[in-house]
């Protein structure tokens, strides 16, 4: 009898090749603010008439400030250097100390300050008026902050819990914040200083403005469901860092750009769902030009996702 020993070796090799595409979403919220857009639109016009000085960065963006210098527009950070008669305020906005130093200089100045801005400045000044003492949730050093402050005697500026507890007592705090900080972030700020100064009267007006705060929201609910979040943003602009901030909360992988140019293919997994949110300086060109390099990115050659190796012996 002949044993017959057979041997099948059976290698099943199944390769199921498939595209895996990369998902991108926008926020629903993002880029470039009403304020931005009117404060630019002005500036071109008028340049287009007459020869015109920027006192300060129109925008913390560089791609939109070289199209401006390129449009012959000029920046200056201070009157005393400007060289046309038109002179503009950026809608950061800016103190009445500043403007006067610039007409008394015998300038024309052309004021783009956000509506936004100027309501910031209103608030304070009524609780300026009815005399509480005036506390600026911000960063000291923005325009925006300084344009609020300069012409005040008086006023502490904080920014986080350590500034708080620096404070020193008052009868009254009347305190409103720059109009790009989180809400959530200041409202906890108020609270501290309630907390902390409990028998002194506080009164908090919201002038975070409504394109910040949807921003941020929107960029929340874009961190929680994405894999990776892309934050398009110029280097120095305060949003930008905080819708930074506010992803890294609810996503691992968050990544600051200013173009597209800075995106890094190595960032991404085929399967990946990545957002994307920007600041409210951030051109819509610029926006699309990193949505476009994203989808280049997203399309994956094939590749095998599931190979099996079977072998099977038989004994006759
Ligand atoms: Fe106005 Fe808000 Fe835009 Fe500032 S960020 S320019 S306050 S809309």
């Amino acid at each position: 009898m002949i044993k017959r020993h057979i041997i099948f070796i059976y290698f099943v090799i199944q390769s199921e090749c498939e595209n895996t595409v990369m998902k991108i979403i926008r926020a629903e919220h993002l880029g470039m603010c009403f304020g931005v857009k009117d404060a630019i639109a002005l500036a071109v016009e008028t340049a287009k008439r007459e020869p015109l000085t920027i006192l300060g960065d129109l925008v913390h963006n560089e791609t939109v400030l070289a199209e401006l210098r390129a449009q012959g527009i000029r920046f200056e950070q201070n009157p005393t250097t400007v060289e046309t008669q038109m002179v503009m305020i950026t809608a950061h906005g800016a103190s009445e100390l500043v403007m006067n130093e610039a007409r008394e200089r015998g300038l024309n100045v052309l004021e783009a300050t956000c509506p936004l801005v100027h309501a910031a400045h209103r608030s304070l000044k009524r609780l300026v008026a009815e005399g509480f003492h005036p506390v600026i949730i911000g960063k000291r050093n923005h325009v925006e902050v300084r344009g609020m402050t300069e012409d005040l005697d008086e006023f502490d500026v904080v920014l986080d819990e350590a500034d708080v507890a620096n404070l020193r007592e008052r009868k009254q705090f009347g305190i409103i914040s720059q109009t790009t900080q989180p809400i959530e972030k200041v409202r906890r700020l108020v609270e501290l200083i309630r907390r902390r100064f409990p028998n002194s009267e506080v009164r908090f007006i919201d002038t975070v403005c409504q394109p910040t705060k949807q921003r941020q929201s929107a960029a929340v609910e874009l961190a929680q469901k994405c894999d990776a979040v892309i934050v398009i943003g110029g280097a120095h602009s305060n949003n930008t860092h905080e819708l930074v901030k506010t992803c890294s909360q609810f996503c691992m992988h968050v990544h600051h750009v200013q173009t597209a140019d800075d995106l890094r293919e190595e960032w991404f997994h085929a399967d990946d769902t990545v957002g994307i949110t920007a600041g409210t300086s951030t051109p819509d060109a610029v926006i699309e030009a990193v949505e476009q390099k994203l989808s280049v990115f997203s399309i994956r050659t094939d590749k095998p996702i599931n190979t099996k190796e079977e072998i099977l012996c038989k004994h006759g």
